[in-house]
């Protein structure tokens, strides 16, 4: 087994509100077992560019509360190459760093697969993205934060969409994953939730809203996951105009908005259990493993079965309480 010295920490693809808490933790867990951190710049082009920063307790200071990541992030193409992992390798060589912590999404881990394949380098992934896509943990960092976020816009277009009786398509983040559409939808009281992982029929969208508008609700609010297959909140509000005219109709694309902001309590600590986890395995000889929350218990997960393995996070229950609780 390799002794580790000087672990290595990147944040990469999309931000997520958690990260920072997550670095946080990577740091502090690491100096606590009187191992170097070296923080990797924007990802795998970092390793790239050597961009690279020693980070010691203060480094890390202030930034549990902050969204975003400290250490930014970036897409890079370049590492998708064997010539582009090679001269990372070299440079993280260079630098002394002999394990690493990946915080990320499915691209991120896609990466750390085949870089830990091809080189003698110890990875340990962190599920980092607001989608909650990943198979392993029942939770990804952000995710809470995102669908809260989601939901604080929904109260807030109840109050203009229940004063002037108006039908509103809300657009929530979620090309593959209808996680935050599903549970924000639940949360915010939306009328009807449409998913990308289950195809909602026009005409019942129409009868759905006829329904409503028959019990006289005041508002109507229909949450659109952006990968949802009818083409998205503008499509469907246009087609569902069509035929039926009873409010007036409105549509709001929350985007990036749902990137941002600090953490929720529950992001928070959710990093700083995954993060200390991560570096115990990197500590403990694991490698191409991912951390995550089951139950409540962090647990690891091989890579290979994190890529591999697609979970369908929308229980029958849930899809249920949906459709009972709009009406
Ligand atoms: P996320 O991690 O949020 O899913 P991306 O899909 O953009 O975000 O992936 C982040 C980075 O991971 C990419 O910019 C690239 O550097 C690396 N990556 C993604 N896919 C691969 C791949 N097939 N091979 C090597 N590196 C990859």
């Amino acid at each position: 087994m390799n002794t580790i010295h000087n672990i290595g920490v990147f944040t990469s693809g999309g931000d997520a509100p958690g990260m920072n808490a997550c670095i946080r933790a990577v740091v502090r867990t690491a100096l606590f077992e009187g191992k170097r951190v070296t923080g990797i710049h924007q990802g795998y082009q970092g390793m790239l560019d050597a961009n690279f920063t020693e980070m010691n307790s203060r480094s890390v200071s202030n930034i549990i509360q902050k969204g975003g990541t400290i250490l930014k992030t970036a897409r890079c193409l370049e590492f998708k190459t064997p010539e582009g992992r090679a001269l990372a390798y070299q440079n993280i060589k260079n630098a002394g760093i002999d394990g690493l912590v990946a915080i990320g999404g499915d691209g991120t881990f896609t990466g750390a697969d085949y870089f830990s394949k091809e080189y003698d380098i110890p990875v340990i992934c962190v599920p980092g993205t607001i989608d909650n896509d990943l198979y392993g943990s029942d939770y990804t960092l952000g995710y809470d934060t995102a669908t809260n976020t989601v939901i604080d816009a929904i109260d807030k277009i109840r109050d203009t969409a229940a004063s002037h009786g108006r039908l509103f398509f809300i657009e929530v983040m979620g090309r593959d994953s209808g996680c935050i559409a599903l549970n924000a939808g639940i949360a915010g009281g939306a009328e009807a939730i449409m998913l990308p992982e289950k195809e909602t029929a026009i005409d019942d969208l129409i009868e759905l809203l006829e329904k409503a508008a028959f019990k006289q609700k005041t508002s109507t609010i229909v949450i659109v996951a952006e990968g949802e297959k009818n083409g998205g909140a503008y499509n469907v509000a246009n087609r569902v105009k069509e035929k039926f005219d009873y409010y007036d109709t409105k549509v709001s694309i929350l985007g990036h908005l749902q990137r941002g902001g600090s953490p929720s309590s529950f992001d928070r600590v959710l990093a700083s259990r995954m993060g200390y986890a991560a570096v115990k395995c990197l500590l403990a000889g694991d490698t191409r493993m991912t951390v995550g929350l089951r139950g409540n218990e962090i647990k690891t997960t091989s890579l290979e079965e994190a890529l591999h393995n697609k979970e369908f996070k929308l229980s029958k229950d849930m899809l249920e309480i949906s459709h009972i609780m709009a009406i």
